[in-house]
Order: C-alpha cells, then structure tokens, then sequence
C-alpha cells in the first residue's frame, strides 16, 4: 500500500490529461489539444546543435549537483542582463525543470506544520508540493480581475507563515502582477519574515506594454527573503529537456544543493551545454515565438469573449485564457449534467474532442483553462467545437 502521504496527493491534472489525450490520438480520434502549456513551436536548431556537440564531445558523466560552471555563470549573467539581479554562481543550482526547483525551494523554507500562502487560481502543483513537504498550503483567492488581493493576503499571514509563492506572468489566468503589487508583497515579506518563492518561468511571454519584474530585484531586503525560479522549457521550447534552475540567498541555495544530491544528482550533463546557448543566443526566438502569441492570443481572446453567457479576462501574458463558463452548471446535453468545470471539460473532450483543463484544478471552479500553445487554425477549430458545445446544452 502507498504511503498516505503519496495516497494524499491529487495527481497533476495537467500532465494526467495529456496521457488521456495522447491515447485517444493515438486510436485516431481527431482531438484538438488546447489543453497543455507548452509552445507547438519546436527547440531552435542551434540549440538542438549546442547539445550534439555536447555529446559528441562526451560531456555524458556526473557533473557538481548544482551544475557545470559554465552554465550556473550564464544564469549569473541572464539574471543580471534581464532582471537587474548579481548572483555568484554558489547561489544557482540547476535542476530538472522549474518543476523540481519548485519542489526544491518550498522543502528548503518549509518545517512540517508551516503554512505557505497560494494566491488561486494557482497552478495545479504548488499546493501539492507544500503538502507533500509537510507544510500546509494557505489559499488566498485573486481579486475578479485575477490580480493579488494584498489585503487577504496581509490578514492570511500568520506566525507559521514560511513563504509565499508567487507566479507572473500566472499560470493559468495570464495576468501580470504590476510592480506596485509586488512592492506590496515585497514589505509584508520583510515586515513579517518570510521567504517569496517567485516562479518566473513565464518571464518571457508578454503581451502589449507589460514589463516583467522580478520582485527579487526591489530591494537588498526582499532578495535576501526571495528564492527566483526560472528555466528553459517556456522561452526555449525546451519542455521535454527538462532544465530549470533557482537563484536563492547562499544559506537557501547551499541547502537546495544539499537536498538535490540525494534526489536527482545533477540535471541531465549535455542539456545543461545547450541550455547555454538558449540563454546567451536565444533572444530572437523567444520574440519571434511571443509576436505568433500575441496573435493568438487576441483571436482566442476575442472567440472567447463572443461564446454566449461567458465572460473572460484579456491575459496579459503566459499562453492561457480562463473562460468562466459557471452560467452552464445545472444545465444538460441529453442525460449529462454539467455540473462543474471538471463535468464541462469531460463533456467538451468525450462528445466534441476538445481538450481543455477544468478550471478546478487550478482552485478556479467557475471557469476551463485555454491554452493557445497550439496553431491559429487549430484554436480556430477548438473554439468552433467548444461554441457548438455550449450551443447544445439546456
Ligand atoms: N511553473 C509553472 C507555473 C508552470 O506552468 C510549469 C509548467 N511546466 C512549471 C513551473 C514547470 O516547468 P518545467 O517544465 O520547467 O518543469
Ligand atoms: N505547466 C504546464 C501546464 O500547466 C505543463 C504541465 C505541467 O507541468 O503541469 O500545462
């Protein structure tokens, strides 16, 4: 039998309802995915050839757990040109994915019994992650236009509060939390002393005027608090590469390499060559990749906003929208009760094969989870089947 720790966890339904889909591709049902976050566009050849020349060269052994030197002194060097932030690279470690220097910065502020506050809609792993570690995961639902609440966020803070995890641009609303909001966050960190965990791994996607800052960067204060989590998969189309890395102050960063070398070791040897080169050559990718979001996001934007009796919020970056669809709970499509966001995304994949994540999984019951990661004629054709859907409920 499985622990009851692992007996406790919700599995992701992000990755869960991938393999769903890949297998009803895979039997030759015509599915049309906008469901996971990650960019159709495929990993740039030079940075395809950066991790060849690593091979070829044998760069194939045990590495410091914490990474090659090259690469945590290129991180040093993004994380100043891009966010104004001086790190030593004794304060970067490498990982496999931002999934697991998530995992690691929450189990290295979090003793059993600490509460780690989660602005919701959230993504679908953090409160996992903080229950896993024995913490206990504080939600504090957004404002309605899914930006933070600083005063619900200031009364959820408590003696046991260790940390507090942010996300901008968010995943899955898409909103983009201002510098004023984050200089918010910044003084209730130091006031009370506790640690921001700020997933930046969207960094790069944003739309119109926005600007990205890391709140790391506010104050000498608040970047000793702050643990910046970062990585390749969003920017670079590296998802299946799996790299990511945290910035942290050195005692933090000293133990997320600690615990890393009983976990994972070192991220894989010849990905961590050709992530180089994505974060010193990768600039004009990314900007050619965000101009076909933009795209794509205004015309997701603009369907959503027209389906009857739904009402959406314009991201302003990351790759999702999140439609309210709750004017539909109660009503039915024959002897099928939509009764939730999970019962209407269920519909939407089994009777009109589009694929889309239910907003519960994010702590947003009233609304699905768009993610327009795929070609402009499929969003099209998504939204057509998700129009019809909605159509035929009564
Ligand atoms: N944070 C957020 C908000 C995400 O959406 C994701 C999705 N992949 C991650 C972290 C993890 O990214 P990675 O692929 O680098 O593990
Ligand atoms: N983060 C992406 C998503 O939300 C990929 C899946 C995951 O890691 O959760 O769809």
């Amino acid at each position: 039998m499985v622990s009851r720790m692992v007996g406790g966890i919700t599995p992701s339904a992000t990755c869960e309802l991938e393999g769903l889909i890949g297998s009803m591709k895979r039997k030759g049902i015509d599915v049309v995915a906008l469901n996971i976050g990650e960019p159709d566009f495929k990993t740039p050849e030079a940075i395809c050839t950066a991790c060849k020349d690593a091979l070829d060269a044998r760069k194939t052994t045990y590495v410091a757990t914490a990474g090659i030197p090259e690469l945590r002194q290129a991180i040093c060097h993004k994380l100043l040109r891009d966010n104004g932030l001086t790190y030593a690279s004794e304060q970067i470690c490498v990982s496999t994915g931002a999934k697991q220097a998530l995992f690691n910065a929450v189990m290295a502020v979090t003793n059993p019994g600490d509460e780690v506050i989660i602005p919701t809609p959230g993504w679908v792993s953090y409160v996992e992650m903080v229950k896993l570690v024995g913490g206990i995961p504080v939600c504090v639902p957004c404002k309605s236009d899914y930006q933070l609440d600083i005063n619900a966020i200031r009364t959820a803070v408590t003696e046991k509060t260790a940390a507090i995890i942010i996300n901008s641009p968010n995943n899955p609303t898409g909103a983009v939390y201002g510098p004023d909001s984050l200089q918010a966050i910044a003084d209730l960190a130091v006031e009370k002393d506790f640690y921001v965990i700020a997933d930046e791994i969207y960094e790069k996607l944003l739309y119109g005027d926005c600007r990205h800052v890391s709140i790391a960067s506010l104050s000498p204060e608040i970047y000793q608090r702050t643990i910046v989590i970062n990585g390749m998969s969003k920017a670079y189309r590296m998802t299946g590469w799996r790299i990511g890395y945290s910035a942290a102050p050195a005692d933090i960063a000293k133990g997320i390499s600690d615990l890393q070398g009983h976990i994972t070791s070192n991220s894989t040897t010849f990905v961590q060559w050709s992530a180089i080169e994505a974060l010193e050559n990768g600039e004009a990718g990314v900007q050619e990749m965000v101009a076909q979001f933009v795209q794509r996001r205004d015309y997701a934007y603009e369907r959503a906003v027209s389906l009857p009796h739904v009402t959406c919020n314009k991201p302003d970056g990351a790759f999702y929208l999140m439609p309210d669809v709750s004017w539909y709970y109660g009503k039915r499509s024959s002897d099928q009760v939509i009764c939730d966001s999970f019962a209407m995304s269920e519909y939407l994949l089994q009777n009109y094969h589009v694929a889309v994540v239910p907003g519960g999984a994010f702590m947003a019951p009233e609304a699905i989870r768009i993610a327009y990661t795929n070609s402009l004629s499929e969003i099209q054709r998504g939204f057509d089947r998700i129009e019809e859907a909605l159509y035929a409920l009564q």
